[in-house]
């Protein structure tokens, strides 16, 4: 998906809003990025479903990640990389969590 957007090209209606209005807000639910191909509508956007080249981890909204159309397949599936390097470094200094159910009966 993200490689076919990847090919299409702004519209004249693009166009229009990039060069025609200073004072215009373009709100899009459009996640393919057309309006970075021209000049100044890229600031007058609001993206409200986000974008197909950023990644954004599900756990901390923090990490976001810049992808190529190439990387998506593989990266849209793939855990976040700063959590695992995380998660590594918790592991290598043995900072584990234990987690303990007691001794409780079940059933009786
Ligand atoms: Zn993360």
């Amino acid at each position: 998906m993200f490689a076919r957007a990847s090919k299409a090209r702004p519209t004249e209606f693009h166009r229009l809003l990039d060069s025609a209005f200073d004072r215009v807000f373009h709100f899009t639910q459009n996640v393919d990025c057309l309006e970075d191909k021209l000049s100044s509508l890229p600031h007058k956007t609001l993206r409200l479903h986000g974008r197909l080249d950023t990644l954004v981890c599900q756990n901390r909204n923090i990490h976001t990640f810049q992808i190529t159309p190439e990387e998506f397949e593989t990266k849209v599936r793939s855990r976040c990389p700063r959590c695992d390097k995380a998660d590594k470094i918790r592991v290598a200094a043995h900072d584990t969590i234990l987690v303990s159910f007691g001794n409780a009966n079940i059933g009786t």
